[in-house]
């Protein structure tokens, strides 16, 4: 099993379920409320701690009263995190979300008020323990700075890159990382319909893999293109998060040395059966 440390964010998701929406003005009771830790990063590295993977994450914790809701959860999950810059002014990442039980629409209000991890402080860290270092593709410019420190310093240690939305730049990044984890709407905001078209299109050497949802994913590796379906469970229950689950399937069947398609296999295996079920934990 590897040691693994995941750079990107934790976040506090406040759910209040509510019968219908309220209109502007109004006041009306929730149903129920669930708070919980969210973060791509985060949700990662959850998974797999319970593939048997040590875990560690660095990001930003603001040292705040929510903070213990992160930590807490971590905790549960034997993931480190002392390898995070702890910082007193600020606000955790925090989505207040408002779920409709009459239309099930999801409306989300998002306040930040926290750095993204800088370069200066990963560049402090000692990763000579770590077999794998996976990020999250957000702040350009200090990634950069992170994946070409990792490259001249730890020339054999294995990174990975998630690229969700597309952000001005983040291109730049691609060379720099050996496998690089593209979601749909990435593939799409690129012009693509197919994750076969948009894998095609990229000439760069490393291993690449597009998840599509019910359609299953695509891995490309040495300029051939595999598929797997996707592996519905029973009764499809919760879909938030698949994408963060089939990464870490990928990550763990990568540092298993498992072959390609065995691997593209295993996560959509994952990941399908995290949708038949609500949250990311007892997944295995
Ligand atoms: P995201 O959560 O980032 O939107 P995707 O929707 O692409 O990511 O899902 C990631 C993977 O999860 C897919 O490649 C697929 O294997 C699996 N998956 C997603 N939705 C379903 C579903 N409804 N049934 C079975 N597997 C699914």
């Amino acid at each position: 099993m590897a040691n693994i440390l995941a750079v990107g964010i934790a976040t506090i998701d406040i759910i209040n379920r509510v019968s219908r929406y309220p209109k502007e003005d109004d006041e009306v009771r929730a149903v129920s409320q669930t708070i919980r830790r969210g973060g791509n990063a985060t949700n990662t590295l959850v998974v797999l701690s319970q593939l048997g993977h040590q875990c560690a994450w660095s990001g930003v914790i603001i040292d705040e009263s929510d903070a213990a809701i992160v930590k807490n959860e971590l905790a549960e999950h034997q993931i480190d995190f002392n390898h995070c810059k702890v910082i007193s002014q600020g606000k955790l990442p925090t989505s207040y979300i408002n779920v409709s039980e009459s239309t099930g629409s999801r409306t989300i209000v998002h306040y930040r008020d926290c750095p993204e991890l800088d370069f200066a402080f990963f560049s402090q860290l000692d990763l000579n323990t770590f077999h794998w270092v996976h990020f999250e593709g957000r702040n350009v410019a200090e990634l950069k700075q992170m994946l070409s420190w990792l490259k001249t310093h730890y020339p054999h240690l294995p990174c990975s890159l998630e690229i969700e939305k597309p952000r001005e730049g983040i291109e730049q990044l691609f060379s720099l990382a050996d496998v690089l984890l593209f979601s749909k709407p990435y593939a799409i905001s690129q012009g693509f319909s197919s994750a076969q078209h948009f894998l095609q299109s990229l000439t760069k050497e490393n291993i690449m893999t597009c998840s599509w949802g019910e359609a299953g994913a695509w891995l490309k590796a040495n300029d051939k293109i595999i598929h797997c379906p996707a592996f519905p469970p029973p009764e499809v229950v919760d879909t938030l998060a698949a994408g963060d689950t089939f990464n870490a399937g990928i990550i763990s069947g990568l540092a298993k040395q498992l072959s390609h398609q065995e691997t593209l296999e295993y996560a959509c295996r994952l990941a399908g059966h995290k949708c038949g079920q609500d949250g990311l934990t007892n997944l295995t």
